[in-house]
């Protein structure tokens, strides 16, 4: 195998590149994790997530990837044979709802094409039908990793508000916390699944929801059978006072470093940044798109995520030799794409600790890939890129 020399461009959307400066934070010793050295870290951490997550509300933390954050929020919301309506957005919506299945969920899902965002007025309209009231949790991921298409929480809920329905609002924010605007309690969100490796730039291991008390209070009288996740256990007044087994300190290191970071910055120039890099991708991608090349999966531009650009290659030509090509030859990692889009979509990740000369040297490996491997395109992606960054952005 050629030896890589040199950065590697990590254009994943999610994992993300970790900044020296949390890498640093976490190259520490462990200590006593009962102690009130800790305890001062712990309560600064959850305070700094309830600012990013704009909750007042319950934060929880588990050592575990997103898929336990999923998890936790359905074994404490439900009871065997609830139904749950499931937003379809692409590849994670669908998956979140097979959990539910597995648990013994009723799943109805709420069909979308996935290149545009799921209708609140479709959503509206089947709450309305629902008189009996039998939907008990409506599920969205805010940010679908999969297709880059980002969905208007804050419309959804005025959709269920409109229907006047009681169901429980799960909103997954794994791929948008931290990189484009969330707000928890003013969208009225009772659920919020995060995750420790995308816009917090921390490792893989740490995954969080927020609760609100009318999931506090469903979590009281559900039925599915839970002990690592029992908020019951964990949850005192309205925050953590107990974790299951022993804690990872370290990312709580690496926490505290990245929250600094986040507030350094200012979350709103934080979210601008991430605008700004996403729209250079999406002007390179415009260009690509001339001879019939690869075009934005995400058609709305409304709905085109900051955080992550699904491409979808021309009828023909295989995605994955484009990232194939990216990686061995120009050591820059993308995302392929999930589930149907296996094969159909590369995805450029532009969340996280990045900057305008990662994005373009991204884009000039893509751009060369792309001639590389015979895809037809339109040349001058970079430039495209370039000229926005200087005179628009
Ligand atoms: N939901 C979304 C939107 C995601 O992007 C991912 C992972 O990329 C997950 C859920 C699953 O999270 P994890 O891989 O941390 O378990």
């Amino acid at each position: 195998m050629a030896v890589s020399r040199g950065i590697h461009f990590f254009q994943n959307p999610g994992p993300t590149n970790i900044p020296d400066r949390v890498l640093r934070a976490m190259d520490r010793g462990t200590i006593d994790f009962t102690g009130a050295q800790f305890k001062a870290i712990a309560e600064e951490c959850f305070a700094g997530l309830k600012r990013i997550f704009k909750t007042r509300q319950t934060i929880l933390g588990y050592a575990a990837s997103g898929h336990g954050a999923w998890e936790a929020a359905l074994v404490n919301l439900f009871s065997p044979g609830d139904k749950v309506l499931v937003v379809e957005t692409g590849y994670f919506s669908l998956n979140w709802g097979m959990r539910c299945e597995a648990f013994g969920l009723e799943v109805e899902t709420l069909g979308n094409d996935w290149r545009n965002a799921a209708d609140p007025a479709a959503l509206e309209t089947r709450l309305r039908d629902d008189r009996e009231h039998a939907i008990k949790g409506v599920l969205v991921v805010h940010n679908e990793t999969s297709t880059g298409v980002v969905h208007d929480v804050a419309a959804l809920r005025r959709a269920i508000d409109a229907a006047a329905h009681p169901a429980l609002f799960l909103v997954d924010v794994i791929s948008s916390l931290a990189s484009m605007d969330f707000r928890m309690d003013e969208w009225g969100v009772d659920v919020v699944v995060a995750g420790s490796q995308k816009g917090l730039m921390l490792p893989t291991g740490m995954a969080f929801t927020g609760v609100s008390a009318k999931a506090l209070a469903a979590a009281a009288d559900a039925k599915l059978p839970r002990v690592y996740w029992d908020w019951r256990r964990l949850v005192e007044g309205s925050s953590q006072a107990v974790w299951n087994g022993t804690i990872p300190v370290h990312f709580f290191y690496g926490l505290q470093e990245a929250l600094h970071m986040l507030e350094e910055e200012g979350l709103d120039n934080v979210f601008a940044r991430h605008h700004r890099l996403a729209e250079a991708t999406r002007r390179a991608v415009r260009v690509w798109r001339q001879n019939d090349g690869p075009e934005t999966f995400a058609v709305d531009p409304r709905a085109q995520s900051d955080s992550v650009t699904a491409v979808l290659t021309p009828e023909g030509y295989d995605a994955n030799k484009v990232r194939e090509v990216c990686l061995s030859k120009f050591n820059v990692s993308l995302g392929g794409g999930l589930g149907p889009l296996q094969g159909r979509v590369f995805r450029i990740g532009h969340l996280g600790d990045l900057n305008e000369p990662m994005i373009l040297g991204s884009l000039a490996a893509v751009e060369m890939a792309l001639e590389l491997t015979g895809v037809p395109h339109g040349k001058g992606g970079v430039a495209a890129a370039m000229d926005y960054l200087v005179h628009e952005a």
